[in-house]
């Protein structure tokens, strides 16, 4: 089936004239037919038995945009051009990522009526690189989230290798759609964990970029210092021919890093041999602050998970990799406190602009003055997680409290990224090429489950998070799936830019695995019996 090829095998059969980009096009379009449900909406109305069985991956299709764009693509194979890389492959964004003339609305309501005006640098390059967008993927409320759940837009996408769970999340329709096959590529945002967690959940490859290798041009800002977008994938070389379309320095980011990209596809299949790949205690539990005692617990992961990185981590050492062990990580224990300071205070931020007065909703009602339009327009059209935000970021860095919460979370901010720095360092004592994790500490959940405490749903994040706040890039890749046949995510960090040699040693494990048994399982969704 077409929409099951990848982005590289279908890129290779429209540029040799195999298949046209508009038959690919329609193929996805009929997937999405098949699997996805409706869109989610703002509209009330019940979710019925027949939603639970879809993924609901959308917020916005552009389908007609799609055809016209696929149309433009086969015009240009026809006069002999090249339309580029990623000619005729379907790709959807994250309704984060503003694109001109389409809504863009964050899945908040405050912006259900935006249409951009502008298209955001990694969708135009992906677009420059001949893929050709289907649509705007669901996600949690401005990318507040886990789960996907927190979305104005409802029903919320599904898991599709079990439609009762959570694709994860924030970019959870992105995700999900990748892994029904609704498009071979979608593009995400990283802020704690937004691609790599919801990339184990459905057993699709996800990568953070190092800070600013990827343009925030145009994204519905989060936390500035820690958003990252980067590429949702089905393997590994489709997300190196993703990234090598949207890395790079943009005019229109200065925060965008000008180091030189090199071809992410280079070297992937060069293997592991001689490499240093780390394992650290510190990713095989969570602690936290037990809510109802106070007191700091700890948890082990899901043993099935922690099984699962190991034997990779045998697979690496079967390759020729050196594994070393116990690397200590000891800040990774106060990545999520520190996140859960610093991303409110930017969100709470960011979230400044949307008053009502130039775009957004505005309250219908009569107010007697500006502060009330104001206070009315954010009150009727911010869910939940903005609010809370704001309060935690206005508490947390008002000038009687930022001593004791905002400033010592940037302290220790400094001090995660000195785990990062010391694994890495070439002349310390690990000289790790990559720290090997597990993405997550547990499988997907069930929908519903922790929806509603911030703080069980921000521990999902806990062993993503610690790269946000180094800047540093990590990918996560299928690992397994557990016995009940959910998947398994294994995460591999790295030091700043070294997103070449983490999907190199992602590949490796890609080819060792490729005829295990696991790797031909698919979505149950997709074969109704
Ligand atoms: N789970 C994180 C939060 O709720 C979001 C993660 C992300 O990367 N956007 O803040």
């Amino acid at each position: 089936m077409l929409a099951d090829l990848s982005a590289h095998q279908i890129a290779a059969l429209v540029h040799s004239r195999q298949v046209s980009a508009a038959e690919v096009t329609e193929a996805a379009l009929e997937r999405i037919r098949a699997v996805d449900g409706r869109p989610g909406t703002i509209l009330p109305g019940e979710i019925t038995a027949e939603d639970k069985s879809r993924v609901h991956a959308f917020i916005t299709l552009t389908a007609e945009r799609a055809r016209l764009q696929a149309a433009s693509i086969d015009q240009k194979l026809a006069a002999g051009e090249d339309p580029g890389p990623l000619a005729g492959v379907p790709f959807t964004a994250k309704d984060i990522f503003c694109v001109e003339d389409t809504p863009s609305t964050a899945a908040s309501r405050i912006l259900a009526n935006f249409v951009a005006p502008y298209t955001a640098t990694p969708v135009a390059r992906m677009q420059a690189a001949g893929a050709v967008l289907l649509g705007k993927t669901n996600l949690d409320e401005f990318a507040y989230g886990s789960s996907s759940e927190s979305s104005a837009f409802q029903p919320a996408p599904r898991n599709p290798w079990d439609t009762r769970r959570v694709p994860g999340g924030s970019s959870g329709g992105s995700a999900a759609a990748v892994a029904a096959g609704e498009c071979a590529l979608s593009l995400g945002t990283d802020t704690a964990g937004s691609i790599r967690q919801p990339a184990a959940f459905c057993s699709v490859v996800g990568v953070k970029p190092t800070y600013g290798r990827v343009s925030r041009y145009g994204l519905i800002a989060f936390g500035s210092s820690l958003d990252c977008p980067g590429p949702v994938a089905r393997n590994i070389t489709d997300a190196a021919l993703a990234l090598n379309a949207i890395a790079g320095a943009d005019p229109h980011d200065s925060t965008a890093a000008a180091a030189p990209v090199p071809d992410y596809t280079h070297g992937l299949e060069k293997g592991v041999r001689g490499l240093r790949i780390g394992l650290s205690p510190e990713y095989f539990r969570i602690i936290f602050i037990n809510s109802a005692t106070g007191e700091i617990d700890t948890q082990p992961i899901t043993p099935e998970i922690e099984k699962t990185v190991l034997e990779a981590a045998n697979v690496y050492a079967s390759l020729g990799a050196e594994i070393i062990e116990k690397v200590p990580m000891p800040h990774t224990r106060y990545g999520i406190p520190v996140y859960f300071v610093i991303s409110r205070v930017e969100a709470a931020s960011n979230l400044h602009r949307f008053d009502g007065v130039k775009y957004g909703y505005r309250t219908p009602q009569a107010v007697e003055d500006l502060s009330a339009m104001y206070r009315k327009s954010r009150g009727q059209a911010f869910g939940p997680q903005p609010k809370l935000r704001i309060l935690m970021g206005m508490y947390v860095s008002a000038a009687q409290y930022s001593a004791q919460y905002y400033n010592r979370a940037l302290k220790v901010r400094t001090l995660i990224r000195r785990d990062f720095e010391q694994a890495f360092d070439p002349q310390g004592a690990f000289r790790l090429d990559a720290l090997l994790t597990p993405t997550t500490p547990t499988t997907a959940f069930p929908i519903g489950d922790i929806y509603g405490d911030s703080v069980l749903m921000q521990y999902a994040d806990q062993f993503t998070v610690p790269a946000n706040h180094a800047g540093t890039p990590g990918l996560s890749l299928p690992g397994g799936f557990d016995s009940q046949g959910l998947p398994i995510g294994i995460q591999l960090l790295g030091p700043d830019f070294s997103e070449a040699r983490l999907l190199q040693i992602g590949r490796a494990f890609e080819i060792a695995t490729q005829s295990a048994a696991w790797r031909a399982h698919r979505p149950a969704l997709l074969d109704p019996s």
